[in-house]
């Protein structure tokens, strides 16, 4: 920690003493779960080097970039297309927050059967203790779950919010409905930067996005090897920068991970011991730094090899179509792709189980985790029918419920450590 983040957060009018706290916190928790590791890649170098200064290095940066004359736009959910912001010259960064730290402050706004999510994007706003919150010029909302939905009610009393209405259907008239509302969300951009959003700059956005997906797609890939040279709490963690970073340095850093990955797969390096069995986690979205059920999962004998999550698969696996160059082609476009998003807000979404057995064949797991941070409803309720259509398919799964604290740890250690060993030798 330096001086001159003192400064820059004091500037920010940031309560510096209760944010010391965090940044007490967060290292050790980090050097536990993370550089515990053995035989990391050297290319994790740089993320452990993000999360070292994550409150300083970047927030930096996106101050320059509001210096300069630049806008930051603030988001909570996949389905806020980035290309629209980047398009129109702003720089957009994820808020989503995954500590408990913010959740008593949460409280105080909203009850506590509120998942841990949206209580932390409170508290870190209010209680005035992370960055990113403070640096925003815009914050956008979604109207996904009823949860949000009214949680951007108080935060607007307090930051200047723009909502997006997303349908919970995807009928005709609802995918209609989706594109005039990305029509909006570039009207609100031109009004907020000045800028206009041109077809190249539109095209050079959905490219720049489009790179970092394919990047971690690539990444991804390393996790379908029988010999898994990287752990699956490593690619969490990248999966959790991409939404922090810029975008074009993190595709560069995550496609020099993989040329070192792809050397260790010629050369038969594995992280885990041989008959280390594969878990894929599906569920609610693991936000930065939520770490806690991969950390489980790979100090109990096993591995995590794919996340159908928001941080995971639902973020990378769809592009935008790269093909049209004309303004109405390329909305249609962003709006295909980003409404082909198996959100748990939707119904019917059966598109969300049959990837969660997809994904379970491709990474040839032997378990599935079905995981809901407490007081998420939709996912909790959507559980029934995964794990239904799971056991029909003749793969095991757990279904677990958790929020950001400890206090479960060793219960769920007790759980997973007795499924873990249920699903067989191999
Ligand atoms: S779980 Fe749904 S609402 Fe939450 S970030 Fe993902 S897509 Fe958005
Ligand atoms: S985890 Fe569930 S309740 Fe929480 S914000 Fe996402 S969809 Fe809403």
């Amino acid at each position: 920690m330096t001086v001159d983040n003192h400064k820059m957060w004091n500037e920010l009018d940031m309560d510096v003493e209760m944010h010391d706290l965090l940044c007490e916190a967060l290292p050790v928790a980090f050097g536990d779960v993370y550089l515990s590791q053995e035989n990391r890649p050297e290319g994790m170098d740089f993320f452990n080097m993000v999360v070292a200064d994550i409150h300083g290095i970047r927030p930096a940066e996106l101050i320059k970039h509001q210096e300069a004359g630049g806008k930051v736009v603030g988001t909570f959910c996949i389905h806020v297309p980035d290309e629209i912001a980047v398009a129109g010259g702003a720089i957009s960064t994820g808020l989503c927050s995954g500590s408990q730290f913010w959740v008593p402050g949460g409280e105080k706004y909203v009850p506590t059967a509120t998942c841990p999510l949206i209580k932390a994007s409170l508290g870190a706003r209010f209680d005035r203790t992370c960055p990113f919150f403070r640096i925003a010029d815009l914050f956008i909302g979604e109207t996904t779950c009823d949860g949000k939905k009214k949680a951007w009610e108080i935060l607007a009393e307090d930051a200047p919010m723009h909502i997006m209405d997303l349908p919970q259907m995807k009928r005709e008239k609802d995918l209609l409905h989706w594109r005039d509302e990305i029509l909006g969300y570039k009207d609100k951009i031109e009004e907020l930067t000045g800028n206009q959003v041109t077809e190249e700059s539109l095209h050079d956005a959905i490219v720049l996005i489009n790179n970092k997906r394919r990047a971690l797609q690539r990444l991804n890939a390393f996790r379908k090897e029988e010999k898994l040279p990287i752990s699956g709490k490593d690619v969490l963690l990248v999966q959790q920068i991409a939404f922090y970073d810029d975008p074009a340095r993190f595709a560069q850093m995550t496609n020099a991970l993989s040329d070192e990955l792809e050397q260790r797969v010629k050369d038969g390096v594995s992280v885990f011991p041989e008959g280390t069995k594969r878990i894929l986690l599906s569920g609610t979205p693991l936000s930065i730094p939520n770490w806690k059920v991969h950390h489980i999962v790979e100090t109990s004998g096993a591995a995590v090899v794919g996340e159908e999550m928001c941080t995971g698969s639902r973020y990378y696996e769809g592009l935008v179509d790269e093909e049209p160059t004309d303004m109405e082609g390329m909305i249609n476009a962003l709006n295909e792709r980003y409404m082909d998003i198996h959100c748990a807000c939707f119904t019917p979404n059966t598109e969300r189980i049959d990837d969660i057995i997809r994904l379970a064949k491709e990474w040839n797991v032997d378990g599935v985790i079905d995981v809901n941070l407490k007081f998420c409803g939709i996912y909790d309720i959507e559980g029934y029918t995964v794990e239904r259509a799971l056991q029909e398919a003749g793969i095991p799964v757990l279904g677990i419920e958790t929020d950001y604290t400890d206090e479960d740890a060793e219960q769920l250690r007790t759980r997973i450590g007795a499924f873990i060993e249920m699903i067989g030798e191999k």
